[in-house]
């Protein structure tokens, strides 16, 4: 069976159906504060080591983002961000600890939902996209589609502000869906949509703003087709780019590459890779500039954050304050319409909605925080005790941690 983009067929296919086992697993993955690494539960032989190094990197990585996301609880421009993970929702007060033996999170909490300035909510989120990207692939690939994957950049200089840049870029990018030319093509080709990623970094010559498309087709495409495509699409792009003011844009800062369908996971991690790490590997296409040793260059949204808290500079701090409110309610990744539909990975859930999913039940209520003040004050003691209760749900421990730093709790 093949892809049709008039006649979307795909849903009811056995591959989409394999959507339905990925929705149960977003409780699981989309805590992503709360979940272990992918990976953990699979040991190899003797893999116990593996196992508790994976603990202990997923252990390290929770109090990493707890505590970037507790600078932002001072230092963030959005109100919601800075009562993320804050304060308890719950009329009583109090907190409840939850374990499921995948995942262990807190119930009763505020979250942001931001996936550009909360490292813990853009956790939870790029879980669930990188999840459903995957999918959407397989199911591509199952049905005899392909796809060609690119990167659309604007030329830019250091004295252009953040908004005024992704403006232009999302304009230019409009231009294209607009096109005749590009129209025709695609048409020939057995288009049937396409994500695109949204990103930002920040070097020498300012903000760096870029979306890279993930082009899918019924076929896979051919090189040279793709080629012209490619130079349509950017004919179309540089025009309106250069009528909001801006340089012609390099055409060699813009790609389109077709993809070798069947090494999903590569796609769907680097569609999500924007998730945060305090080092923001990975980030770029090509991540020579941090393996070269030269000087960096370009840094991401999260190395700002990191510079801020860590060494206070207020440069870094602006920039950063910067960034959140231009990228504010814009979204990291979008599909085209119906391509969700036709992929088999159904409605989008919002972003907010991911982040404010809480894992398990009731039932996987170990014990409460009965006053959430001193995590309030402290965030790493908010990651200390989800990395003492583990998914495995090891209550004595949290109780133990819990009464070291005082925290107050109450059984259920
Ligand atoms: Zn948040």
């Amino acid at each position: 069976m093949h892809l049709d983009s008039r006649e979307p067929r795909l849903g009811g296919s056995s591959v989409g159906n394999s959507t339905r086992q990925t929705r149960p697993t977003h409780g699981v993955e989309s805590h992503g504060d709360s979940a272990p690494p992918r990976g953990a539960g699979v040991s190899p032989a003797g893999g116990e080591a593996v196992s508790l190094d994976n603990n202990a990197k997923s252990s390290r990585k929770r109090t990493d983002r707890w505590v970037a996301r507790g600078f932002n609880w001072k230092y963030s421009e959005l109100p919601r961000c800075r009562k993320c993970g804050r304060f308890a929702v719950t009329t009583d007060g109090t907190v409840g600890v939850r374990a499921d033996g995948n995942s262990v999170g807190y119930a009763g909490l505020a979250t942001c939902g931001s996936v550009w300035s909360c490292p813990v909510c853009n956790s939870r989120i790029q879980n669930v996209r990188r999840l459903e990207i995957g999918v959407a692939l397989a199911n591509l690939h199952a049905n005899g589609g392909g796809a060609g994957f690119g990167a659309i950049t604007v030329r830019h200089n250091s004295g252009q502000s953040l908004l005024q840049t992704v403006n232009v870029l999302t304009y230019g990018i409009a231009r294209i869906a607009r096109d005749k030319t590009v129209a025709a093509l695609r048409a020939e080709m057995g288009y049937i949509g396409r994500v695109q990623a949204l990103e930002v970094t920040h070097g020498a010559h300012g903000w760096h703003p870029h979306r890279h498309p993930l082009v899918m087709f019924s076929a896979p495409p051919d090189p040279g087709a793709l080629a012209e495509l490619h130079l349509a699409e950017f004919r179309a792009f540089a025009a309106g780019v250069i009528r909001k003011g801006y340089e012609s844009p390099l055409d060699l800062a813009q790609v389109m590459m077709p993809v070798q369908l069947g090494s999903d996971d590569v796609l769907s991690d680097y569609f999500t890779k924007s998730s945060y790490t305090a080092e923001g590997a990975g980030w770029e296409l090509t991540s020579s500039q941090s393996k070269s040793g030269r000087k960096k260059t370009s840094r991401t949204p999260w190395q700002l954050l990191e510079s801020a808290r860590t060494t206070g500079d207020m440069d870094d701090l602006e920039l950063w304050n910067e960034y959140e409110l231009a990228m504010k309610g814009r979204r990291a990744l979008t599909f085209s319409r119906g391509l969700r539909d036709l992929l088999g990975i159904g409605k989008e859930a919002t972003d907010e909605q991911i982040a404010a999913e809480e894992i398990g039940d009731r039932d996987d209520t170990g014990f409460r925080v009965m006053n959430w003040e001193p995590i309030g004050r402290n965030a790493a003691l908010g990651a200390g005790l989800l990395n003492a209760v583990t998914p495995a749900g090891n209550w004595s421990a949290g109780r133990e941690y819990a009464a070291k730093h005082g925290i107050e709790i109450g059984e259920v």
